[in-house]
């Protein structure tokens, strides 16, 4: 069940690897026999997902509206109580990247998805810093894309494999996975 000798759907190096996700993606390869396609992104930390943030301040044009959000430690807070960066992410939410906080935090802006604003809302720190998701990209240099990767995952019964759910993060290029990990789950 080691997933580093997957022949197809392969772990991008300096990936790291969960427990949890292990058994999923190494159940998942020989799927991709025929298109192969890389794991992206597996274990990230609250560090890591501040980094997004940032990443995605800057794709934005959002840098100069937060500037203390892109140097500030990941448990500062504002005046109000509020993490430093709590304004940045859900700016972000606000202007359609769909992104989880570093940790479990509320919405403080007008957030609609499927026609409900979820302002006010707690949002769950980011299941890849749980250690319960990992994200497939299409390789380097592949004509694989995000499309290929939605019709082999359109084809699989999901729950005998360990995956609880899945989202399309066209924001990021992948195919997000969320996996079972003893909860109700026979493969893993
Ligand atoms: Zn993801």
């Amino acid at each position: 069940m080691d997933p580093a000798n997957n022949s197809y759907l392969t772990l991008l190096p300096g990936v790291s690897r969960t427990r949890c996700t292990d058994p999923v993606i190494y159940t998942l390869d020989t799927f991709f026999k025929n298109r192969p396609a890389h794991v992206s992104s597996i274990y990230r930390s609250p560090q890591h997902q501040l980094a997004l943030l940032r990443d995605f301040a800057h794709k934005k044009g959002l840098t100069f509206k937060y500037p203390e959000a892109m140097t500030c430690d990941l448990d500062d807070r504002d005046a109000q109580g509020h993490y430093v960066w709590q304004w940045l992410w859900s700016d972000l939410l606000h202007e359609g990247i769909i992104i989880n906080p570093p940790l479990n935090a509320h919405v403080l802006m007008d957030y609609i998805r499927d026609g409900v604003n979820k302002r006010g809302e707690l949002i769950p720190q980011s299941s890849h810093t749980a250690g319960i998701a990992f994200d497939i990209s299409g390789r380097y240099n592949d004509e694989i894309i995000l499309d290929d990767i939605i019709l082999i995952m359109a084809k699989i019964y999901l729950k005998p494999l360990g995956i609880k759910s899945t989202t399309i993060e066209h924001q990021n290029d992948c195919f997000h996975v969320t996996c079972l990990c003893g909860e109700g789950n026979e493969a893993a």
